[in-house]
């Protein structure tokens, strides 16, 4: 049975396979090219002899990357896809436009076993982990539907990206390849919800790819509330391995801390993060979330984000604030994916 996904396969795979199928070698680079450039069937290959094509389909999984549905923000242009992957489970994928160029936050699991109380993602059934040529294809195929380059790649869609850790790692050396998506490791940051022994294995890979820590609370009392993988990974431990990674890296760390009304977006909340996070080679972002649907959590007001700002950087501690973009068209992780998944039970 096939179970390899053909955005999962590199270029030493394909010489491999044209080698093993009595293809010319120079097939693989033609494949390959196509493949980098968002291209999940083969019909598109017209390079490629027919009886090439077909064999590709007979070994590895073609299709089966299908847009259920794209979405665009009348407020900020950003751009939501939702996929439905060959096996039936969908994520989505958003691409959000900065100055700098296109971002796109990818998925790497359909649903999630975290079970953050203010996510969509965790409300939904876990599906399975996405393999590295699935993770890739959300970049490609986005930037082929967009039809301009990627700048940017964040790992913070559906799923804690460190819960499939061998997949998310072969994924970036895939999208680090020259001759494939050629993708900066600098341009690609990956976000954790704490799961600690993962960012000390993590802090020996020795990328340049940035980490982002999902915190959300200055204490463990209440991040547990928030955050169930608080119970497994204590704010000590998670603290403890974010400093080993800054000193072996001597890489930033940056905080994602979502502000929600009347939960953690108090001075007190500031200050007790201040204490957390002084002296270290950190960086604070704090989101005015958008409102869950489902979720009793709603965003803290424009002024407890002013106030909590101002605490923290009087405090010392760098932080700055980031707007969650494509409200209208239900941008926070797991959201749209939801959406659909109701949709398609009803
Ligand atoms: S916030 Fe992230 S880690 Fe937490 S449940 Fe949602 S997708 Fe999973």
């Amino acid at each position: 049975m096939k179970d390899k996904f053909c955005l999962d396969l590199d270029i030493n795979d394909l010489t491999k396979w044209c080698e093993e199928r009595g293809v010319p070698k120079y097939r693989a680079a033609q494949i390959y090219g196509w493949l980098s450039s968002g291209c999940v069937t083969t019909d598109e290959m017209t390079n490629v002899p027919k009886n090439v094509r077909a064999m590709l389909e007979e070994d590895f999984i073609f299709g089966g990357f299908t847009l259920k549905d794209h979405l665009v923000s009348k407020l900020d242009g950003t751009e939501k896809f939702v996929f439905a992957l060959y096996d039936g489970n969908i994520i989505e994928t958003v691409a959000m436009r900065y100055k700098t160029g296109i971002s796109v936050c990818i998925s790497s699991q359909a649903g999630c076993k975290m079970g953050c109380a203010f996510c969509a993602s965790a409300k939904i059934d876990f599906g399975r982990n996405l393999s590295p040529g699935e993770l890739l294809a959300q970049v490609t195929v986005t930037q082929k539907n967009l039809g301009e380059r990627v700048r940017s790649v964040v790992i913070m869609g559906i799923g804690e990206p460190f819960d499939n850790y061998a997949n998310v790692m072969r994924f970036i050396k895939l999208a680090n390849d020259p001759d494939g998506l050629n993708l900066g490791a600098r341009h690609i940051t990956l976000s954790t919800c704490g799961i600690v022994p993962k960012i000390e294995e993590f802090t020996k890979e020795g990328l340049q790819v940035n980490l982002a820590v999902s915190l959300h609370a200055p204490n463990d009392e209440l991040r547990k509330k928030l955050m169930p993988v608080a119970k497994a990974f204590p704010l000590d431990k998670l603290m403890q391995a974010c400093k080993e990674y800054t000193k072996a890296t001597n890489r930033r760390i940056t905080f994602e801390y979502s502000l929600f009304a009347g939960v953690n977006d108090t001075p007190q909340c500031a200050t007790e993060l201040i204490k957390l996070l002084k002296g270290g080679l950190y960086h604070v972002n704090l989101i005015a979330a958008n409102k869950v649907p489902g979720t009793k959590f709603t965003s803290a007001s424009p002024a407890k984000v002013k106030q909590f700002r101002d605490i923290l950087e009087s405090g010392g501690i760098n932080a700055t604030v980031r707007r969650e973009m494509g409200s209208d068209i239900m941008a926070a992780c797991g959201q749209l994916r939801r959406g659909t998944i109701e949709a398609e039970r009803c």
